[in-house]
Parts: C-alpha cells; structure tokens; sequence
C-alpha cells in the first residue's frame, strides 16, 4: 500500500507530540504545564541548535580537542538541560521567588555558550551571538537588574575566555581580531541591555495600565448590575435576570414568584421630611429586602420607590405571600431618628408565573395588582394566580 511521502513523517511527529503531551501535561496545574513547556522548547530548541553548531565545527575541524573532547562535553550539557526539565517536572521550581526560572536558565545557558567558547577557535564572536538570544529571553520575562547581571556575566566571562586562551600560549589565532570582537560583542550587549531597560519600563506601565483597567471594568459591571443608592440590582439587569428565570420556571425547576413592590406616599415622605430621608427609607427598604428575602431570592429596583422582588417558592403563592407579608411588616415596624412618629408602608402585586408565561404578561398582571392594592387603600398585598 502506497504511503504518502510525508506520512510516516507526520506520524513520528504526532508521536513525538503525544509523548510529549503526555509527559508534560503530568504536570499537576496549567502554569506549571506553561513553565515547563516554554523550559522544553527553549532547551531543546536553543540547546539543540547551539549544539548543532558546534558539531559541524567539529565536523569541519574547528573544534580544538576532537571528538574525545566534544562527545563528553555535551553529553554533561545535555544532562545539564535535562537536570532543568527534571527539576520543574518535580515541582522544586515553585518554592523559588521566580518559578520560571529565568535568570538560572540564562546564566546557564550562557555558560555552556563561553565552555563552547572556548573549544572553537574559528566564528567565537558568531558563536557567542547566541547569548543575544539568550538575553532575548530574559527582556520580558525578568527585571532589567537581572538582566544587566547575566549581560555582565557573559561579557566578563568572554573576556576570561580570551584571557585563558591567550595566557594558556598562543591560543588566540590573532588576539587583535578576537579583541575586537569582544568589543564588538561588548557594545551590542550595551545596546539590548538598554533596549531591554526600555522595554521593562514599558511592560511596567502596561501592567499598571491593566490593572487600572480591570478595576473599571469591574465598577462598570458593577454600574450596569446594580443600583448605585441601594446597591440592589438595577433595572436592566432584573429584567434579564426575570427572563431568565421565567424559562426556567418553564422547565418546571421551580414556582417563580413575582411581586411588584411601591413604597406608599413617598412624595409625601419627601416633602415633609426631605429627600435625605426618603433616600434613607429607600436604602433601609433594601438592607430590609437582604435580611428577609431568602439566598435564592432577589430584589431589584427598578426606579423610584419601585422595587421588583423574584421568589422561587416550593409550595407556590402562599409560601411567597407569607415572606413578602413578613417584609412589608418589617417595614413598618421601622423607626427613623429623623422623623420618629414616620411610619413608612408598602403596597404590592404578587403573581406567580404560569407555565407558558414570558417576562411582559407576568410584569403586567404583578402590575395591575399592585394597582389594586392601591387603590383598595395601600399597605396590603393583591395576589393572583397566573389565570
Ligand atoms: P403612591 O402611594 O401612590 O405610590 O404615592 P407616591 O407618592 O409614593 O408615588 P409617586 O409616584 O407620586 O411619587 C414617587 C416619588 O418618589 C416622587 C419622587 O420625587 C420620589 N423619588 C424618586 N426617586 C427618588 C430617590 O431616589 N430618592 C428620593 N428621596 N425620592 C425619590
Ligand atoms: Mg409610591
Ligand atoms: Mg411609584
């Protein structure tokens, strides 16, 4: 049977994957997975070019001490990448201040860059262009303090490279040129240290920048859900929520109840007392509705002295009536220190919602029955089955 060409490549890769996956995702949280991943790739990608590298020196000659020298050297570089990926695998990585790890990793890595150095006479300064990947690494992940210490690091460390080659007798083809290219390898790490400097200060205004953000999406959401006096939920949201409620009620998860609620007088309240004091009533109206109304309740104003409440009840309209009854006399046993003889009153329209009922016709009836209440002469209760 004929193979495509690249099938069996792709199926040593989707294994390669899988294995992968399978070892990685052990990893007990995401983060962790995240870490260890990004650890893999840098290693295998970076060391593995890195060593890539240098194996073609050898190949062509460049690599002074041979094969006997090289197959050791990285076999100890490699079980030093693994001894990494072992180390997060195990968790050991999380009790540091940096469980990424990036400093460590750069300071490795940089490292195994100046050994190598050290053994290719021919391209050092192109072999140690690898560091600016290295660096690259660190820019957005570590401080700029960190990263000026590994900068410094590997700048020092070449110049001990030259210094041991050349002290070591002539070990330097042209000290001038490898000199040279020290310096130049000086300055461009100069510049991306700066570069980096730049770019860590912009990462930190950006932070800043997020999180001030997020705390105004938050109070934006929180203005959009809720009453800014009473801190009860607001209008739009309660009707959503009433919609919501109603498909469910529907399904038949429970017997909704609903009751449009209207403070009695309150024009009057505000004129005789003042608008301070009427604002007072509406916020004790709310704290009354948090302290009488049951967890899966809710209550919602929905302008003025105009309050909806949505009682999910097991034994339907009695078991509603008896808690909005229990409110309402809350309500008028409450004295206010500006105004002792106030007795504030209620009226409202309660109905539950029939079984093909949306949002509008239960608004409506709760509606025309809290109108009843008032005009049968306030302080009561109207209540209608769906009918
Ligand atoms: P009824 O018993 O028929 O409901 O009479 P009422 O006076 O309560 O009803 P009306 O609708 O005539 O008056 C409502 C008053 O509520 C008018 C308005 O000034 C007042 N009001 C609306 N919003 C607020 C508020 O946020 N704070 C205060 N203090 N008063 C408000
Ligand atoms: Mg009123
Ligand atoms: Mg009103």
């Amino acid at each position: 049977m004929g193979m495509p060409a690249g099938h069996a490549g792709v199926m040593v890769q989707r294994h390669w994957d899988g294995i992968m996956h399978g070892w990685l995702s052990l990893a007990p949280d995401r983060r962790q997975t995240l870490r260890l991943r990004r650890l893999a790739f840098a290693l295998l990608a970076g060391g593995g070019a890195h060593a890539l590298v240098c194996w073609l020196m050898l190949q062509w000659g460049f690599f002074r001490g041979g094969p006997s020298l090289f197959y050791p050297l990285f076999l100890a570089i490699g079980l030093g990448h693994l001894s990494f990926l072992a180390f997060v695998r195990l968790g050991a990585n999380r009790v540091l201040r940096d469980p990424a790890m990036t400093e460590p990793l750069m300071a490795w890595s940089t490292l195994v860059l100046l050994v190598s150095a050290l053994f290719v006479d021919h391209g050092r300064l192109g072999l140690m262009s690898f560091f600016f990947a290295v660096l690259q690494q660190g820019v957005f992940r570590v401080r700029q303090r960190q990263v000026t210490r590994v900068a410094v690091g590997a700048v020092a460390g070449y110049a001990l490279v030259l210094l041991e080659l050349e002290t070591a007798g002539g070990g330097l083809l042209n000290p001038r040129v490898e000199w040279a290219q020290w310096l130049l390898f000086a300055t461009v790490t100069t510049a991306m240290v700066l570069l980096a400097g730049e770019i860590g200060a912009i990462r930190l205004r950006l932070r800043e920048r997020n999180g001030q953000l997020a705390a105004l999406l938050e109070r934006i959401q929180d203005m959009a859900v809720k009453d800014d006096l009473t801190g009860l939920y607001s209008r739009r949201h309660a009707l959503e929520l009433l919609a919501k409620a109603c498909g469910q009620a529907r399904r038949g998860a429970f017997t909704l109840a609903v009751a449009f609620v209207d403070l009695d007088h309150f024009k009057r309240i505000n004129d005789r007392h003042g608008h301070l004091l009427g604002d007072r009533v509406l916020i004790r109206f709310a704290e009354l509705t948090r302290r009488y109304l049951g967890e899966q309740d809710m209550a919602a104003r929905l302008g003025g002295e105009e309050f909806l409440l949505m009682l999910p009840v097991q034994e339907g309209m009695p078991e509603a009536s008896r808690a909005l009854q229990r409110l309402l006399d809350a309500l008028r046993a409450q004295r206010f220190m500006a105004a002792p003889a106030l007795e504030v009153t209620a009226s409202a329209g309660l109905t539950v919602v029939g079984p093909d009922e949306g949002p509008d016709q239960v608004l409506m009836r709760a509606d025309r029955l809290l109108y009843q209440a008032k005009a049968a002469g306030r302080d009561r209760i109207c209540q209608a089955e769906s009918a």
